[in-house]
């Protein structure tokens, strides 16, 4: 395939985890992939690694006019925008919901939910234009299911759940597919650093797993391009669980007992 015919996929929050993993089983499956993230530095240094026809993209996906740019620069780049990963994000401090502060919750909403929002907008009228696309975001079980001390991670996961089936039926007629995936426990320097600080308990986590184990970022890098690719060409709206089986688990004790 010519390089300019190859589709072409922005991945937010691609210099580390799973935004990383699904750049690098985008650019296997032959995109050319435009890497965003907030560490400038880190991103370039990902997208040099991936190959010449890949580009790096400063950008907060918190900040609208960032996100305008952001999309602005892959389309000025390769003139074309066929997928839309909407990876990047931030944990969760765990306070007991009594101690939150209303600024931590609006930057956990900002970065996940209005930077998903801006980014879909943004993304959905290149894709219209040139006949359609797939936009892909990154939920959680924390939206799906209630987990303490996550008011803010869960919410902005929770609207993300809802704004995919919205966006999908309201954009289906323009030939975008919007899904999303809820990942459960996957082993990235977001889970490290909260095990790290004695946020998380590992242990605990691995024995509420039916598979008895946290994904690895490439797990959900293969259901990522699942969803994006054309062997997904009739699944709009859906959102996948890849959790090792956490959400169909409803018995008490240690769920990999069997
Ligand atoms: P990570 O911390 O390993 O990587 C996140 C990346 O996003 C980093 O490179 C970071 O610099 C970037 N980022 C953070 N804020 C940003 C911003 N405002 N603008 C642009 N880039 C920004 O995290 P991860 O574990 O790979 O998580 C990726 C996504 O998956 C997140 O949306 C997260 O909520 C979701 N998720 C993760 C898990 C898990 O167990 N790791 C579980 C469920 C959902």
């Amino acid at each position: 395939m010519s390089a300019d015919r190859k589709p072409v996929a922005l991945v937010t929050g691609a210099a580390d985890g799973i935004g990383w993993a699904i750049a690098r089983r985008f650019a296997a499956a032959g995109c050319r992939v435009a890497l965003a993230d907030l560490a400038e530095e880190r991103v370039r240094e990902r997208a040099w690694e991936l190959g010449r026809e890949h580009l790096a993209l400063a950008a907060d996906v918190a900040e609208e006019a960032a996100v305008v740019r952001m999309v602005g620069g892959t389309l000025e780049h390769f003139g074309r925008l066929d997928m839309l990963v909407n990876n990047a994000g931030i944990g969760d401090p765990q306070r007991p919901t009594l101690e939150q502060d209303a600024a931590t919750f609006d930057r956990i909403l900002a970065v996940h939910l209005r930077g998903t929002f801006t980014a879909s907008r943004e993304a959905a009228r290149a894709m219209a234009e040139s006949g359609g696309g797939a936009i892909l975001n990154l939920a959680s079980i924390a939206g799906l299911t209630g987990l303490p001390r996550r008011n803010a991670y869960g919410a902005a996961k929770a609207g993300i759940v809802a704004m995919t089936r919205g966006m999908a039926c309201e954009w289906a007629g323009q030939g975008i597919r919007v899904n999303a995936i809820a990942p459960g426990y996957v082993r990235t320097a977001l889970v490290a650093k909260l095990e790290a600080e004695g946020r998380l308990d590992g242990a605990r986590i691995r024995r509420r797993i039916p598979m008895g184990r946290l994904a690895e970022p490439e797990e959900l890098a293969e259901a990522a391009w699942f969803l994006c690719s054309p062997a997904a060409s009739y699944v709009t709206g859906t959102v996948l669980s890849v959790d090792g089986g956490w959400m169909a688990f409803g018995d008490s004790g240690d769920a990999s007992a069997g």
